[in-house]
């Protein structure tokens, strides 16, 4: 069984001194059930999910692009839109879970171990 990354804890740490009050309810780092049924980064831990909660500080409306800000992200899937770092520009997103909850990030394999502070660790809040 693959482990979380440490750059996808990071993120949600990160994300939860920024906003201590924010709702953790839809973050994930290792699939779920469904997840694991088919091929997903989260199965090798080299992905996360943080839980859109706009009225305690987590609006992934910015989140979003912030984590394209950074070169671990691969991809983000974000309220039925989709965009790859590689040419940055959203796209429609027609998986069956449309993402309205949260963002999932994807990032590369070989900087998995990369612990550096996320884009919103210096966010003046
Ligand atoms: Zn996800």
């Amino acid at each position: 069984m693959a482990q979380p990354s440490l750059a996808c804890k990071r993120a949600l740490t990160d994300a939860t001194s920024l906003c201590p009050k924010r709702s953790r309810i839809s973050d994930g780092l290792m699939g779920d059930s469904a997840h694991q049924a088919r091929k997903s980064d989260h199965n090798d831990g080299n992905a996360f999910d943080l839980t859109h909660d706009p009225d305690n500080g987590v609006d992934c409306n910015l989140f979003a692009k912030l984590a394209l800000l950074d070169t671990r992200t691969t991809y983000v899937i974000w309220n039925r839109q989709i965009c790859n770092v590689s040419d940055g520009q959203w796209k429609p997103y027609h998986g069956k879970n449309g993402h309205t909850h949260h963002m999932h990030v994807s990032i590369k394999a070989a900087l998995r171990n990369v612990a550096s502070p996320w884009p919103w660790a210096s966010i003046e809040s």
